[in-house]
Order: C-alpha cells, then structure tokens, then sequence
C-alpha cells in the first residue's frame, strides 16, 4: 500500500479563497492523480494557521496574515463531499496545548499531524522577517531549541504524526550547519516519538526544498526505526502532481532501514500495512 496524508488541497497564496479550492472537483483532480501513483490512502491535511479559528491559540502575526478560512467548514466538506481522509497539519505552539487540544476536539479526525515551523516567534523555512536564522546566536542554539520543541510537540499527546521531523535542514547549505554529529540533536526527538507512541513522516517535501533531501535524514530514519516508531509516508503536496512526488526515493529509503510497512489512519486509529 502507498500512502498520502499530508497533502494540501489550497495553495499557499494570498488572495485565494477556501471556496475555490475546497470543491468535490477540486478533491477529484487529487484523487484521480493519486490513483495514477498507485496511492489508495488518501488525505488531506491543511495548515491550521489557514483557519480563523487558529487566533484562539496564537496571535502570531505570520497566522494573522493567513487564518481566513472556517475549520468547521473545512472538516465538513472533506467529510461529507470526498472520499478523502480528514487530517489537520497542527503546528505545535508551546504553552498552548490545551487551546491546540480545544481546535482537536471539535472534528472527529482521521489523523492529526504534528509539525514544527515555528520556535518562539521565529520560523524554520520562511524567508522573510519571521526568519529564525537572523536571529540565531548559533546553528548549534538553532538545532537544539528545534529538536527540543519537536521532542516536547510530540509529548503534548496531540499528534498522531510528527512531519518533516528535521524540518530545520530545509535551507541546506543556503544556512549555517552544526559542526557536530547531528544525531545528538535527534537523539531528544526520538526518545520523545518512542515514549509518546507517534508514527513519524517520511516525506519527499524536502526533495522539492534547497536541502534537496528527504526528511528525515538517513540517520534520523534509522534512529527512529531502531526506536520502534511507525512510519507514515507522504509528500506534502500543494498540488495534484506533488502527490506521490520522489516516493521511488522514499521507498528505497525505506527498504534501506529495514522498514516493511508504513501506517495507516483511520479515526486516529494506526494499524500496518505493507509498504509498497
Ligand atoms: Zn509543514
Ligand atoms: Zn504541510
């Protein structure tokens, strides 16, 4: 079985509306793509910070910009005019679980994903003045403060995924590195996924990014295999020919670490199937 989970429905654009983008024809192009790639788990994940019901948790000016559309609306269509599972990209907010808990509650999903773009107020892969790296002291604080957060997101108990988990490479050598082996950094993350009992994502998004690779690394994969975690894999697609996009990568990824079946969701239960 292949999966796509994190997918995008609506791009990230301004001046686009919901109701352009949120229609049975528009979910069928993605469902027709994805059936081309031989993808039979299909579901949709938008960012929560597109929902105005995003600023009960976080006024952040970035989300201020972006929260136009109706959760509620959106969790509706999905489930009553697609085929497709209903998922929400949840960014982990510090100090906000129970707000974050509250936007969980009120839709029965098929999955809830987990990521990190922010750490405080600064942003892992934007290029503006949001960017954490004009502020960072060091590559080596940057890491740390990145993995911490990923380790504490997957703590809350919110997540049944954790994505693009080194999300913080994504610039590649466009940014500062640390000198060190990077598995000290993974090391807390990992600890975090296996006590907290989430899957983590495989996704081919950083393929399309300036790192050029997949997240996570090589590395990290095989720390979270040797952990015992789940994978869920996906492409984070933004488009219909995002979907599947680099899964030959993926796959051999995969295989490589010795993993044998990816996770699949359904009402936030996770069961097993062959990958492939
Ligand atoms: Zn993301
Ligand atoms: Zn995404």
């Amino acid at each position: 079985m292949l999966t796509d989970y994190h997918v995008h429905l609506r791009p990230d654009q301004e001046g686009t509306v919901a109701r352009d983008w949120f229609t049975a024809a528009n979910a069928e192009r993605y469902r027709r793509a994805a059936t081309e790639r031989g993808i039979t788990e299909l579901g949709v994940s938008e960012h929560v910070h597109r929902f105005t019901q995003a600023l009960d948790v976080w006024q952040h000016p970035f989300w201020r910009r972006w929260a136009r559309d109706d959760l509620d609306a959106y969790a509706q269509f999905v489930r009553e005019e697609t085929d497709l599972r209903l998922g929400l990209e949840l960014d982990y907010v510090a100090g906000r679980e129970d707000r974050l808990a509250n936007l969980v509650d009120r839709h029965e999903w098929d999955y809830v994903i987990g990521s990190v773009h922010f750490v405080g107020d600064f942003a892992m892969d934007l290029d503006d003045e949001h960017d954490i790296w004009r502020r960072a002291s060091s590559p080596e604080q940057v890491w740390e403060r990145y993995f911490a957060t990923l380790a504490e997101a997957a703590r809350s108990g919110l997540y049944d995924i954790m994505a693009h988990p080194d999300l913080v490479k994504v610039w590649g050598s466009a940014r500062p590195a640390p000198d060190r082996d990077p598995r000290r950094y993974y090391e807390p993350a990992v600890e975090a996924f296996a006590e907290a009992g989430v899957a983590v994502e495989l996704s081919t998004a950083g393929l399309r990014k300036p790192v050029g690779e997949l997240y996570p690394s090589r590395a990290f994969l095989e720390m979270v295999v040797d952990a015992g975690c789940p994978i869920a894999l996906s492409s984070d697609a933004h488009t219909p020919d995002h979907l599947g996009f680099g899964y030959d990568r993926a796959l051999e990824a995969l295989s490589d670490a010795g993993v044998t079946e990816i996770a699949v969701f359904e009402r936030r239960r996770r069961r097993l199937e062959p990958a492939g």
